[in-house]
């Protein structure tokens, strides 16, 4: 039955009914990391699955190869039931003005993994159509993996419009045949699970992250350090401290650290994140909340990405790279 954790409702396989998808024409709307996860495990589950695209798109003979109908992203919306909108956030306002919305049958259910476009009304649905989201919280492929080993991905599921009034049922069973039922669907909000997400990405899992890693890295090497030794010390042993933090929280990897890590942990750690970053991560926040990010990363998209592209050349070139892949180099093990 469903559960509940710290006030969230869970559900899982059992409280869900695949077959709620059976006889539903369903689209999804791209072929990449979460596109081929979700239409691979729900063809497995004897759903109908059609693939969405542009023409032209390198995705186009991957999804005919897995033995998938194929069709330009206007037709395989024409007639769908339900449509998974899995292309990258920053085209899906303009697709679905351009193919989505003129073909979208009436009581279509639309769907998507990330509530972005629909929590910042940058697309607005017609009155008849239900929204819901079922954002997996891992990459496609660990969807997909996790999927053929016979355990899943965990899922939060949110519905924001339902004239058909069963759109929790659908969201629920879409979440179940990705395999997200053998783990957890939690049940969340549009706007919960788009702040959260946009705030995690920024201020902690790489934007926080990597600003972390990249100033120690600098730090060490200003001060006439060897930067392969810098680079060990604040860039490889990150994984190392992570994974121990995922299997059992902060005191699975302390007990694990030796004393004098664990000391200089909690000497200087807050020393790093002192009240001055407390309230620069709230500014970060209010600005994700106000619709402000969401305003800027759309403008630059349309202008070709002028920031995007600069500032990624700019971190291709830092020396922290170069480091680093020499080092990899010595451990051809970590490319499994
Ligand atoms: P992706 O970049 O891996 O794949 C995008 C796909 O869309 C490609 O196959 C591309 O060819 C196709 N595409 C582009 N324009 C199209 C169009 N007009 N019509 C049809 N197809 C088109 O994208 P992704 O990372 O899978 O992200 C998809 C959605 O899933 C986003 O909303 C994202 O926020 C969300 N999400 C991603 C992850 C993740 O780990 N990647 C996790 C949770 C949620
Ligand atoms: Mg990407
Ligand atoms: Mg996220
Ligand atoms: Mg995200
Ligand atoms: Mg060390
Ligand atoms: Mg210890």
């Amino acid at each position: 039955m469903a559960g509940n954790i710290l006030g969230t409702t869970v559900y899982y396989d059992a409280d869900c009914n695949v077959e709620k998808l059976v006889g539903k024409k369903i689209t999804v709307l791209g072929y990449g990391s979460q596109g081929h996860a979700h239409a691979l495990n729900l063809k497995e589950n004897g759903m109908d699955v059609t693939i969405g695209l542009r023409k032209g798109s390198k995705s186009w003979t991957a999804a005919e190869e897995a033995g998938f109908p194929v069709k330009e992203t206007g037709e395989a919306v024409k007639g769908a039931d339900i449509v998974m909108v899995l292309i990258p956030d920053e085209l899906q306002a303009d697709t679905y003005a351009n193919a989505i919305a003129p073909n979208l049958k009436k009581g279509a259910y639309l769907a998507f993994a990330h509530g972005f476009n629909i929590h910042f009304n940058k697309i607005v649905p017609p009155a008849d159509a239900n929204v819901f989201m079922v954002a997996p919280k891992g990459p496609g492929h660990l969807v997909r993996r996790t999927f053929q080993e016979g355990s899943g991905v965990p899922c939060l599921v949110a519905v924001e419009k339902d004239p058909s009034g069963d759109t929790m049922e659908i969201a629920k069973a879409w979440a179940a045949g990705i395999g997200a039922g053998r783990s957890g669907i939690l049940e969340t909000t549009f706007r919960q699970e788009t702040e959260t997400d946009l705030f995690g990405e920024q201020a902690v899992l790489c934007g926080g992250v990597c600003a972390l890693m990249q100033t120690g890295f600098e730090t060490l090497v200003e001060a006439g350090y060897n930067p392969v030794n810098a680079y060990f010390e604040c860039v490889h042993e990150m994984k190392l401290i992570v994974d121990l933090i995922y299997e059992g929280g902060f005191q699975t990897m302390r007990n694990s650290i030796s004393n004098t890590a664990e000391y200089g942990d909690y000497l200087t750690g807050p020393k790093m994140i002192t009240e001055q970053t407390r309230q620069a991560m709230r500014d970060v926040l209010k600005d994700i909340q106000s619709g402000a990010f969401a305003e800027a990363f759309i403008k630059d998209s349309k202008t070709g990405f002028p920031f995007l592209k600069g500032e990624r050349a700019k971190a291709e070139n830092h020396e922290v790279e170069k480091v680093g892949a020499a080092l990899r180099n010595l451990m051809p093990w970590i490319k499994k």
